[in-house]
């Protein structure tokens, strides 16, 4: 799958505002790969496709979980994760994308994981930081993508349980595990 091809499937699963961030955010993510060495072809897909499930319906992805194996746990945690994990199913499935590295930065975009890949990390932080995301907390973030992709990264994670937190949401383990591999490396590094 070329960037022209997967291009044509989001524009075709996507509405019109989504696939205006789904541009900004491989643009964002471009840059990002550039500036920390990270293979700007593999972050350049991953972001194209990144939100490609975002519009099936709630139902679809329910009972893809239930029926191809896929993690059960995800059931338990709100909609909204929904379309990264089942999203990068889809993805090798029916576009028949088959990089792992493409695949895993797809499926974590929203929650993160600990231990996470340059391509995940890339793709993670470009779709927080994406120029149409206007709220307070992200211009930190965006100082220190600049300069510190983890340390971003870290912010991101931090910034999302806070807000997750205050809204009562339940919060996805894998999430908290990004949280902790962070905040333990980050603070051995000091
Ligand atoms: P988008 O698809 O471009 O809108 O962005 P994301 O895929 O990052 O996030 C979609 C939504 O998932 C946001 O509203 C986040 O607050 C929410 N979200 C992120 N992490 C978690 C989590 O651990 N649990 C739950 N329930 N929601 C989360
Ligand atoms: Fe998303
Ligand atoms: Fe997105």
């Amino acid at each position: 799958m070329n960037e022209e091809q997967a291009f044509h499937a989001v524009r075709q699963s996507l509405k019109k505002r989504r696939f205006e961030h789904t541009e900004r955010v491989v643009e964002e993510a471009a840059k990002l790969a550039q500036r920390f060495h990270v293979n700007v072809e593999k972050v350049r897909l991953a972001a194209i496709l990144h939100d490609y499930a975002k519009y099936r319906p709630i139902e679809e992805m329910r009972r893809t979980i239930k029926e191809k194996g896929l993690r059960t746990d995800l059931l338990l945690y709100g909609d909204e994760i929904l379309h990264a994990f089942v999203g990068a199913y889809y993805v090798q499935q029916e576009l028949k994308v088959n990089d792992e590295d493409v695949l895993t930065a797809i499926k974590y975009h929203t929650t993160g994981r600990a231990k996470m890949t340059q391509v995940e990390k890339v793709v993670f932080l470009a779709d927080y930081i994406e120029p149409g995301r206007t709220f307070e907390a992200v211009n930190e973030v965006r100082d220190w993508a600049e300069k510190d992709l983890d340390m971003a990264c870290f912010l991101t994670l931090r910034n999302t349980i806070d807000f997750l937190v205050k809204k009562e949401i339940p919060i996805y383990p894998d999430t908290f595990n990004a949280y902790n591999d962070y905040c333990l490396n980050i603070k051995r590094r000091k």
